[in-house]
């Protein structure tokens, strides 16, 4: 089989807000064609124009190569290799950033193709699943002009969660720091309000995790806060501080009184082992498109179980993302729950619309999905519907 062409479709919420901080408004969707009419289906969750320039852009010279040009003619099953390939063709524009993003949507794809060739789920071709079930969490983002709005809507919606049947969820609690939900400006003691009413509302038969958004610049200034959570079982605390901030991880992961979880904008596994090595982080959150791929995802989930860490994969696109993370959650033993919102639960109406969605929750688990590859169809009205002109 050869890959005869890559084709890349940007695709955009009628209601876009650049002030938003959420990814769930745009997408690229890369779909590689076969010479015998198989077509693979990915996605990454980055700034779409720039990988559809690092899809397209014509060779400036072999360490600056466009990635559809190095793929044409290629074996789609190849995957480890062509990922070496890309990678050491594009290191002087690539090695992290969009270049690894864009490989990510594309070997998303040569998975979707290599599982719908054999007419298997790509959860089997990853090695098969440690698990009959996938636990989902659901990913809560509060609305609100105030920040008195903004923790009633969260607690709403953990209510709304709970209720729906999730035994896991994750409060967003942006109340301060670069990406502060629409100006938002509270104080640490209004934060720990909000995640103490959420605690309440949820009550103890309920994990729960809270995403702060890079909100700390030092590390003590996060304890200083997350010290007076002890009491509030959280499973783990997301992004306290910036990524880059390796020593600040590091002195968190020793000392808070909850696990610290990092890595939704991270590229290649490199990056997961300084996170790990450095910033002992105890959960690692691979975005699957962001990360490099499926091929790379499962070489950071198998990193973080030599060291004993936990995987909890970042999702926040559409079912196609979703349906990658749900595979390679399956096909290792150290992801408990993967990042999850019912397309009925969603504001974004690319994730309503855009994939007819194969993974049901029933009484809070997701059952193995059973289709071929991704296991996912595009809706091609919504494809049309969305498109960026
Ligand atoms: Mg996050």
């Amino acid at each position: 089989m050869k890959i005869t062409d890559i084709e890349c479709h940007i695709l955009v919420a009628p209601e876009l807000r650049e002030d938003a901080t959420s990814s769930s408004q745009d997408d690229i969707v890369v779909l590689v064609h076969t010479d015998e009419g198989i077509t693979g289906i990915g996605e990454t969750d980055t700034g779409p124009w720039l990988v559809k320039a690092a899809i397209e852009a014509p060779a400036s010279h072999s360490m600056a190569m466009g990635l559809k040009d190095l793929l044409i003619g290629e074996d789609p099953f190849d995957t480890t290799a062509l990922w070496e390939k890309v990678y050491t063709f594009t290191c002087m524009s690539g090695r992290r950033g969009a270049v690894i993003c864009a490989l990510g949507a594309i070997d998303m794809a040569l998975w979707d193709i290599k599982g719908k060739a054999l007419g298997l789920p790509c959860y089997k071709l990853l090695g098969g699943a440690h698990k009959d079930h996938i636990v989902p969490y659901a990913s809560l983002q509060p609305h609100g002009d105030t920040v008195e709005e903004y923790g009633d809507s969260i607690v709403e919606w953990a209510k709304k969660a709970k209720a729906h049947g999730f035994t896991a969820g994750k409060m967003e609690c942006t109340l301060d720091g670069p990406y502060r939900h629409l100006g938002l400006k509270g104080t640490d003691e209004q934060a720990t309000e909000i995640v103490r009413a959420c605690r309440e509302a949820v009550g103890p038969d309920f994990t729960m995790m809270v995403d702060i958004q890079y909100r700390w610049f030092d590390a003590a200034s996060c304890l200083r806060t997350v010290n007076n959570w002890a009491d509030l079982d959280i499973f783990f605390l997301e992004t306290p501080l910036q990524v880059d901030n390796l020593e600040g991880y590091e002195i968190l992961s020793r000392e808070a009184p909850m696990r610290i979880a990092c890595g939704e904008w991270q590229n290649t596994r490199f990056e997961f082992i300084e996170l790990m090595d450095k910033g002992g982080i105890q959960v690692a959150q691979p975005d699957v498109g962001r990360v490099g791929g499926l091929t790379e995802a499962m070489r950071v989930c198998h990193l973080a179980q030599d060291r004993g860490r936990l995987i909890v994969p970042h999702c926040w696109k559409t079912g196609i993302g979703i349906a990658a993370s749900a595979h390679m959650a399956l096909a290792v033993p150290n992801c408990p729950f993967i990042e999850f919102l019912p397309a009925e639960l969603c504001d974004s109406p690319l994730r309503r619309e855009l994939v007819n969605d194969p993974l049901v929750m029933e009484d809070g688990i997701v059952k193995l999905p059973e289709g071929p590859g991704l296991g996912i169809e595009l809706n091609p009205e919504a494809m049309e519907k969305f498109a960026y002109k």
